[in-house]
C-alpha cells in the first residue's frame, strides 16, 4: 500500500466480509466488489486513485484448498484508477512492484491479454502487448510472439458484471483484462493425472505450475445499440492475492508454506502429537485454512455465528470439516480448535485490531460449535459406515444431517472418498419436508455476482436510513444497526433491541417513516473526516483508516448516517413504507422485513 501511496493513491479501508446492501453474494469475494458503485460512475470521497487490502472469502474454493494456491479466506490487494491513469501506468507499476519491490524473478513472469473478438468489433489489446513487451525487454527478456505474452478470448480475458460481451446488456461497461502468472517450475506439473495429459502445459493450465498472481481489468468499453464504443471515463481495477504474492516473494511453491501459515501449522503439529505437515499436507492445509476463515467470519464487525442458514451454515461447514480432518490426524476432543483460533487471533492482532477486540467472542463461539459437533461426530461416522454399503439414500444423508450434524457437503465428501454416490436430491426433499431448506445447500448461491445497483435497491437503501432513525426515536438511542440485506423487492434490517416490538411501536415507526416520505425531504451527501462525522452526530459503523474521508448522508434533521451510498435524491420517491414482519434474529437482535408500497 505504501508503494501505491507513493504513486499518488489514497489508502482506503477494506469493507466487512459480510456484504452490505448487496444480496448478490453471501461474502465479499474480491476487492472490487464493494467498490463497484464507484467503478460504475459514483464519485469516491477519497479521489480517483485508491489502494487497499480487502478480506475475501470464497466458499466455492473450499474444495480447492490443498492445490498449492487456493484458500477460502484470503486478502486481496487492490489498486484502482477511477477515470485517472490507464494501461501504461498500471502495468508498469505492477511490474515494478513485483520485480523491484518484492523480488519476483522477471524471467518467471508470463502474462495473458485479450485476443479480440471480430463479431463484436473489439480488437486485440495491442496496447497492453506493447507495454508488456517493453517491460520485459527492459529486464533483458525477449517477449516476441508466443514467448511471454499470450492471447485469450472472451471467457478468460474479458471483464464485465454480466460476463462475456454477448451477455452484456446495452449500457453496461466492460473491457479487456491482463492476468499475470508466475512460473513455479516444471517439477509441479501434475499432468500425469489430469485431463490435460495430452496437451503441453500453458499459463492457464490448472496443473499447479503457473499460478495467477493478479489481474488488471481495463474498463474502457460500453455496450451500445450499435455495438461496443470507447468509454469517456476509463477505469483500472487490479486485484492480486497477498498469499500468492508472498509465496512467490518468499521463494515457495505453496501458499501454505509462507510465513502467513507457519505458526498455525506448527500448532497443528503440536496438537497432533508430532505428526509432520510434510507427510500430511492436505489435512494440515484444510484445518489451517478453515480455522482462519472461521475466525475472520465470526470476528467480523458484522460477524455471523455457526447456524443452519446462509453465511452461518458456511461457518458451520468450515468448523465441522476442520474437525473431521483433525480426526484424520488423530486430534480429538480437548477443545483443540480453540487453541488454533488463538494462534490466528494472535497472528493478525496488529493488522486487524477490530478482530482482536472480539477475541473472546470468537473463541467462545468456536468452542460452542466444536462441543456441539464433538458430541455426535463419532457416532455419526459409525452410522455413516453402516449406511455406506452402496448409494447413500436421501433419507440416510438427512439422518446424518439431522441427528449427527453432518453438513451434506461432508457426507458427499466422505462418500467420494469411498467412491460412493449420495442421493442429494432425495436429501433436499427430506430437508424441505422439515421446513429447513438452507438457502446455501443449493450451490447456486455461491457463484460470484456483483452488487445490484438498481433503482429499487437504492430506494430501499434510503428507506433503511429512515427506518433506523425512526427506530431510534421510538425505541431509544440504544438501537444500533446490526446488518441489512436489500433485494429489489424488500429490505431486511437487523438491529439491537432486547424485546419484541409491540404493534403500537411498529405503527409508530411506520408512521414516522411515512411522514418523512410525505414531506419529500432532500437526501444530502457531504464528505468529511471520520472524526468530523462522529462529532456531527452521524451514526454508523465505518472501518476506515485514520484521516480518511467518509460520506455522511443527511435526510433533513431526521437522519444522519455515515454511509457509502448510493441513495435517491428525495424521500418522496419512496411512495410509502410498510413493515411486513418483525421477529427475533438472534440474542438481543431483532429483524424487520419491510417493503415499499
Ligand atoms: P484462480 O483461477 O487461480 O482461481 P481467479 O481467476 O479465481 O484465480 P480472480 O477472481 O481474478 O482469481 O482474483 C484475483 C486474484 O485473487 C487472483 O489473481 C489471485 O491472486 C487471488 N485469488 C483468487 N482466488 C483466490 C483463492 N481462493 N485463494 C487465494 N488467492 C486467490
Ligand atoms: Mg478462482
Amino acid at each position: 500500500m505504501e508503494f501505491f501511496e507513493a504513486k499518488g493513491h489514497r489508502v482506503i479501508g477494506g469493507a466487512s466480509l459480510i456484504p452490505e446492501n448487496d444480496s448478490s453474494t453471501l461474502f465479499i469475494g474480491s476487492g472490487m466488489q464493494p467498490l463497484l458503485p464507484y467503478l460504475l460512475g459514483e464519485k469516491h470521497p477519497s479521489g480517483a486513485r485508491l489502494v487497499n487490502s480487502q478480506k475475501c472469502f470464497r466458499a466455492e474454493d473450499m474444495e480447492e484448498v490443498g492445490d498449492n494456491r487456493h484458500n477460502t479466506f484470503f486478502e486481496m490487494l487492490g489498486n484502482w484508477s477511477l477515470g485517472d491513469y490507464f494501461k501504461e501506468e498500471q502495468l508498469g507499476w505492477l511490474f515494478e512492484f513485483l520485480v523491484d519491490e518484492l523480488g519476483f524473478d522477471p524471467s518467471r513472469i508470463y502474462v495473458s491479454v485479450y485476443g479480440g473478438n471480430k463479431e463484436i468489433g473489439v480488437s486485440k489489446d495491442l496496447e497492453s502487448v506493447e507495454i508488456w513487451k517493453k517491460l520485459f525487454e527492459g529486464k533483458g527478456i525477449s517477449a516476441g510472439e508466443g514467448e511471454r505474452i499470450f492471447y485469450y478470448g472472451d471467457e478468460k480475458n474479458w471483464w464485465s458484471r454480466s460476463g462475456v460481451p454477448v451477455k452484456m446488456p446495452v449500457g453496461e461497461p466492460g473491457g479487456p483484462d491482463s492476468e499475470l502468472f508466475y512460473d513455479l517450475g516444471a517439477h509441479l506439473k501434475r499432468h500425469e493425472n489430469s485431463v490435460w495429459k495430452d496437451q503441453p502445459c500453458h499459463i492457464n493450465c490448472d496443473c499447479g505450475r503457473f499460478i495467477e498472481v493478479g489481474n488488471s481489468v481495463f474498463m474502457e468499453y460500453i455496450k451500445t445499440e450499435k455495438g461496443f464504443e470507447k468509454l469517456k471515463q476509463r477505469n483500472v481495477d487490479f486485484g492480486g492475492g497477498l498469499e500468492r504474492m508472498a509465496m512467490a516473494a518468499q521463494g515457495k511453491d505453496n501458499v501454505f508454506e509462507t510465513d502467513l501459515f507457519v505458526n498455525i501449522l506448527n500448532k497443528i503439529e503440536e496438537l497432533s502429537g508430532g505428526k509432520k505437515y510434510r507427510d500430511n499436507m492436505k489435512p494440515f492445509e484444510v484445518i489451517a485454512d478453515h480455522i482462519k476463515a472461521a475466525v475472520f467470519i465470526i470476528g467480523d464487525t458484522r460477524g455471523v455465528l455457526p447456524s443452519n442458514l446462509g453465511q452461518g451454515y458456511v461457518v458451520r461447514r468450515l468448523i465441522r470439516r476442520a474437525i473431521r480432518y483433525g480426526r484424520l490426524l488423530g486430534i480429538d476432543g480437548g477443545d483443540w480448535m480453540k487453541k488454533l483460533a488463538a494462534v490466528v487471533l494472535e497472528d493478525y492482532k496488529d493488522v486487524y485490531p477490530e478482530l482482536d477486540k472480539k477475541r473472546e467472542f470468537v473463541i467462545k463461539n468456536i468452542v460452542e460449535e466444536e462441543e456441539k459437533f464433538s458430541r455426535t461426530i463419532e457416532r455419526g461416522l459409525k452410522e455413516f459406515e453402516k449406511v455406506a454399503g452402496g448409494k447413500i439414500s436421501g433419507m440416510d444423508a438427512f439422518n446424518l444431517y439431522q441427528s449427527y450434524g453432518f453438513p451434506i457437503e461432508m457426507t458427499r465428501e466422505l462418500a467420494e472418498e469411498k467412491g460412493l454416490e449420495v442421493d442429494e436430491n432425495g436429501f433436499g426433499e427430506e430437508l424441505k419436508k422439515h421446513q429447513e431448506l438452507s438457502r446455501t445447500a443449493s450451490a447456486g448461491e455461491f457463484k460470484g455476482g456483483l452488487a445490484d445497483a438498481g433503482e429499487e435497491t437504492k430506494k430501499l437503501h434510503t428507506a433503511a436510513h429512515l427506518l433506523l432513525a425512526a427506530l431510534r426515536k421510538v425505541l431509544g438511542e440504544g438501537v444500533e444497526q446490526k446488518g441489512s440485506n436489500i433485494t429489489a423487492e424488500r429490505l431486511r434490517f437487523d438491529f439491537s433491541y432486547q424485546e419484541k416490538i409491540t404493534d403500537e411501536q411498529k405503527k409508530e415507526v411506520e408512521d414516522l417513516v411515512n411522514e418523512a416520505i410525505k414531506k419529500d425531504l432532500p437526501v444530502v451527501c457531504e464528505e468529511m473526516s471520520l472524526e468530523e462525522a462522529k462529532k456531527s452526530g452521524a451514526v454508523g459503523v465505518f472501518e476506515s483508516k485514520y484521516g480518511e474521508k467518509v460520506r455522511v448522508y443527511s435526510i433533513s434533521d431526521f437522519s444522519k448516517e455515515i454511509c457509502g451510498g448510493p441513495h435517491i435524491e428525495r424521500t418522496g420517491e419512496l411512495g410509502g413504507f410498510k413493515i411486513a414482519k418483525e421477529q427475533s434474529s438472534s440474542a438481543g437482535v431483532r429483524r424487520i422485513k419491510a417493503v415499499l408500497k
